[in-house]
C-alpha cells in the first residue's frame, strides 16, 4: 500500500533538491477545500494549490466542462487549428476587465509565460526596453520572470546572468515604514540614476504582493503610478496571477484602484481555469496589436480543456454568485484571525482584501523582528492537526490563506479552530 514516507524517499531519489514541497504528503484524492492523502487522512485545504482553487477542487460545473470538451478534441494548436471556446474565453475576459477602452486577450499555459509575453508586447508598442518591477514581487521562474522578481534567494541564487535593464523600485508597506511616497521616490530614483524614463517600456506590480508577503498596493499608489506612466509613455502591466479570478472580492483586484488607475494590460493564470493549466494577457487593443504575426502564441497555449475549464470558472462566478460567496469568506476569515490575534500578540498583523488574507508574525508584535521559526513551526503543527497552510514573505513570516471560495462555513471554521489550536500550544 503506498503511504507518504514510501513516495517522499521515492521522490528524493528521482527528482531534483530544487523542487519545493510545503509538505510531505502525497494527495490521493481531493473535492472541494478537502483533500485525502494516500493514507485515507482528512486534510482542509487552505493552500488551494496556490491560489489556483478559487471554485474549489473538482467544481462539478468544471468536471463537466472538461469532460464534454474531452469528447470532442483535447488539442489542435489554436495557431494551426481554431476553436470558438478560446475567442468566446477571450470576448469574456475583454468585457470584464476595466477600463472604457478596446481590449484584446491571448492565452498561454503558466503564469510566467503571461509575464513573458505581457512585456513582450510592451516593448513592442512602445519600441523600448527597460522595466520597472518592485522589491517583493514575484513574477515566474522564466528567465524574464526571474529578472522581474525582487527576491534573491531562493528564486534567483544561481541562475543569472537575467535580461538586462530590469530596475526595482521600493513597494509601498505600511507595516515596515515604506510610504507610498517613499515608493514613488524610489522610481524617480531610477529615473535618474539608471535610465531614463523615455527608454522605459513598463511598470509592473502585483496589486497584492503574493509570494512577497500579501502587501497591498494602496489604490492612491496605483494613481500615481498610472499619472508616471501617462506622464512618459510607460505601459502599467498589473500582474494578476495571483490576485485575479475573484480572490480579492473583486474579479481583477485592479478594480478596486478605480478608473483613476486602469492598467493598460493584465496578467492572469492559477484561478483563471481552476486547476487547468491557462494564463493570459489581457489588454488595450492597440498595444495587443503592436507584435507581428507569429510572435505571439505557444503550442500548447489555450489549450481547449484549459479554455473549457475556465469558461466555467466564468459561468461559477456570474451565475453562483462566487463574488459575494468569497467576500463572505474573506470577512470570516479576518474575524476568526483577528479574534486569535487579539489572544497572540505575536500576530502583528491580520490583513488582505476579499478572501486573500494573511496574518504576519513578529515577536512581540514588533514588524522588526519576523518570527519565521515560529511560522514555518504553526504550518507543520497544522498539518498534523489536518489543515494545509502556506507561508510566504520575503522574510518568511506570514501565512497566507487561499482556501477555495466555495468552502463552507463549518469546513472555515474548522480550519480557523485549528490555526487556533496551533498558537495556542506553539505561540
Ligand atoms: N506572477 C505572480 C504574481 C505569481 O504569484 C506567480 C506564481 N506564484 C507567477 C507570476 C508565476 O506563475 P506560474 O508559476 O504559473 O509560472
Amino acid at each position: 500500500h503506498l503511504n507518504n514516507a514510501a513516495l517522499m524517499a521515492r521522490r528524493r531519489a528521482a527528482l531534483p533538491a530544487g523542487l519545493g514541497q510545503s509538505h510531505e504528503i502525497f494527495v490521493q484524492r481531493a473535492e472541494n477545500a478537502e483533500v485525502w492523502d494516500v493514507e485515507g487522512r482528512r486534510y482542509i485545504d487552505f493552500a488551494g494549490g496556490i491560489a489556483v482553487l478559487n471554485t474549489g477542487h473538482r467544481h462539478p460545473r468544471l468536471v463537466q466542462a472538461i469532460a464534454d470538451q474531452l469528447d470532442k478534441f483535447t488539442h489542435t494548436c489554436f495557431q494551426v487549428l481554431a476553436y470558438e471556446p478560446y475567442v468566446e474565453l477571450a470576448e469574456r475576459l475583454n468585457a470584464k476587465a476595466p477600463g472604457d477602452f478596446a481590449k484584446k486577450s491571448f492565452f498561454l499555459t503558466t503564469g510566467a509565460e503571461a509575464v513573458e509575453n505581457a512585456v513582450k508586447v510592451a516593448r513592442a508598442y512602445t519600441k523600448r526596453q527597460a522595466l520597472i518591477a518592485f522589491g517583493g514581487g514575484f513574477h515566474g521562474r522564466t528567465m524574464m520572470g526571474m529578472a522581474l522578481t525582487g527576491k534573491v534567494a531562493p528564486y534567483k541564487t544561481g541562475f543569472g546572468p537575467f535580461p538586462a535593464e530590469v530596475y526595482h523600485a521600493r513597494f509601498p508597506c505600511a507595516l515596515h515604514g515604506v510610504s507610498v511616497d517613499d515608493a514613488m521616490a524610489s522610481i524617480e530614483s531610477i529615473f535618474k540614476y539608471d535610465v531614463e524614463a523615455a527608454r522605459v517600456a513598463a511598470i509592473i506590480l502585483e496589486p497584492v504582493q503574493g509570494e512577497g508577503g500579501f502587501y497591498v498596493a494602496p489604490p492612491q499608489f496605483a494613481q500615481r503610478l498610472r499619472a508616471l506612466c501617462d506622464q512618459h509613455g510607460i505601459v502599467l502591466i498589473a500582474d494578476e496571477v495571483q490576485t485575479g479570478a475573484g480572490r480579492t472580492g473583486t474579479w481583477l483586484a485592479c478594480e478596486q484602484w478605480g478608473p483613476a488607475a486602469v492598467p493598460d494590460l493584465i496578467t492572469m493564470a492559477k484561478s483563471l481555469a481552476g486547476g487547468m493549466p491557462l494564463s493570459a494577457v489581457i489588454g488595450r487593443a492597440e498595444m495587443m496589436d503592436a507584435p507581428g504575426p507569429g510572435g505571439l502564441g505557444g503550442t500548447y497555449a489555450g489549450n481547449p480543456l484549459a479554455c473549457a475549464s475556465a469558461l466555467a470558472v466564468l459561468d461559477v462566478f456570474e451565475q453562483d454568485g462566487l463574488l459575494e460567496r468569497g467576500r463572505a469568506v474573506g470577512e470570516r476569515l479576518k474575524a476568526g484571525l483577528s479574534a486569535i490575534a487579539a489572544k497572540h500578540p505575536v500576530i502583528a498583523e491580520v490583513r488582505g482584501p476579499g478572501a486573500m488574507v494573511a496574518i504576519e508574525l513578529c515577536r512581540n508584535g514588533d514588524p522588526h523582528q519576523p518570527d519565521a521559526a515560529l511560522t514555518g513551526a504553526v504550518v507543520k503543527e497544522a498539518a498534523r492537526r489536518g489543515l494545509i497552510l502556506l507561508s510566504c514573505g520575503t522574510y518568511a513570516n506570514v501565512i497566507r490563506v487561499l482556501v477555495p471560495l466555495t468552502v463552507s462555513d463549518a469546513v472555515l471554521d474548522e480550519g480557523l479552530a485549528i490555526i487556533g489550536d496551533c498558537f495556542a500550544a506553539l505561540g
